[in-house]
């Protein structure tokens, strides 16, 4: 049985223009211990589908309009107001892009951190204290009996990461969401923090990753789900995916990313841009940017079709008759 799973959701937003469907009948599952990797560009719809499951999505102007999620056999969409806040950190927890934005500006990193214990664990505040202190060092946030009296303003971007990184972990939960994780720290801090949320994981913790970075996902897990304005595209193991990409739009991810045999001067990017979700063309979303499209993908839009081994995808290229190459 999977850790969690989610079935049709659909996330809505209501603008000045009209309403704009951010994400549009996703589903997808991750099982005990995996690591899944959510990637697309800007603006796909990683972020909003990660913050819907549960349910941080602003209301209003944001709404799921349908769908499951399932954690074991309870409907997160469906949980009542106090058993979702105890879900939320000890059950799932959260790792955001910016750091700043999860921390506390008015508040001590220990004060943080043992408040988010006494809620979820059964200590006494010495101990709440002295559990955080340990995971601060295995962190490997220096000083870190110091650092539990500073504000998240006197650190780093890293050692900030790090604060949530140990404070996502520290109550053992069975799955992580980290949304962008490394984006704004240079490369060898990216580096550290992949490097540590890969020991500290431990072996039943699942890792939901959303990142642009494909290069990362095949560092980081096992699995991949591709997603292209508002909907997935392709999911597959991530060898399958690397080896043998369906989508044109996985492909020109993979085709995007510099390595050393592409040679100094390799840049290519895939022409134009991810359409505005309220101007998406009927048919296939990805038409007008697609070298392979067709008269039917004007029309219609290509659902998800098995293309051997649990490797999915919603190309026409893909159905059952024609010969992809
Ligand atoms: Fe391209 Fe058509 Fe496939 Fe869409 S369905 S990705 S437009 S070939």
């Amino acid at each position: 049985m999977s850790l969690l799973s989610v079935n049709n959701l659909s996330v809505e937003f209501a603008v000045d223009e009209g309403t704009l469907r951010a994400v549009d009948d996703v589903s997808f599952y991750i099982s005990r211990g995996e690591s899944l990797g959510l990637v697309g560009e800007s603006g796909c719809g990683k972020s909003v589908a990660a913050l819907a499951l549960t349910r941080l999505i602003p209301s209003p102007p944001g709404r799921i309009v349908s769908g499951q999620v399932f954690l074991g056999d309870r409907d997160l969409l469906r949980l009542k107001p106090d058993a979702l806040r105890a879900v939320r950190g000890s059950e799932i927890s959260m790792i955001f892009q910016e750091p700043l934005s999860a921390l506390s500006p008015l508040h001590r990193i220990g004060k943080q951190m043992t408040e988010g214990i006494g809620f979820h664990k059964d200590m006494s505040r010495k101990e709440a204290w002295q559990y955080a202190l340990s995971w601060l060092k295995r962190v490997g946030i220096p000083d870190a009996g110091q650092r539990m009296y500073s504000y998240p303003f006197q650190l780093s971007g890293g050692m900030q990461q790090r604060v949530m990184i140990a404070m996502a972990l520290m109550l053992s939960p069975g799955l992580i969401i980290a949304d962008e994780p490394t984006t704004a720290l240079d490369v060898t801090t990216q580096a550290q923090i992949f490097n540590l949320i890969r020991e500290m994981k431990q072996n039943e913790t699942a890792l939901l990753l959303i990142t642009h970075d494909m290069g990362v996902v095949w560092e980081m897990c096992e699995r991949v789900i591709v997603m292209y304005a508002s909907r997935i595209v392709e999911s597959a193991k991530i060898e399958e995916i690397f080896s043998r990409p369906v989508h044109p739009y996985t492909r020109g991810l993979l085709e995007a990313i510099p390595t050393p045999a592409r040679g100094r001067n390799y840049l290519k990017d895939i022409p134009g841009q991810v359409p505005s979700p309220l101007r998406y063309p009927q048919g296939c979303h990805f038409q007008d940017r697609c070298g392979y499209a067709f008269e039917r993908c004007r029309n219609e839009k290509p659902g998800l079709v098995d293309c051997g081994d649990g490797h999915l995808a919603a190309c026409f290229l893909a159905y059952p008759g024609r010969e992809y190459k």
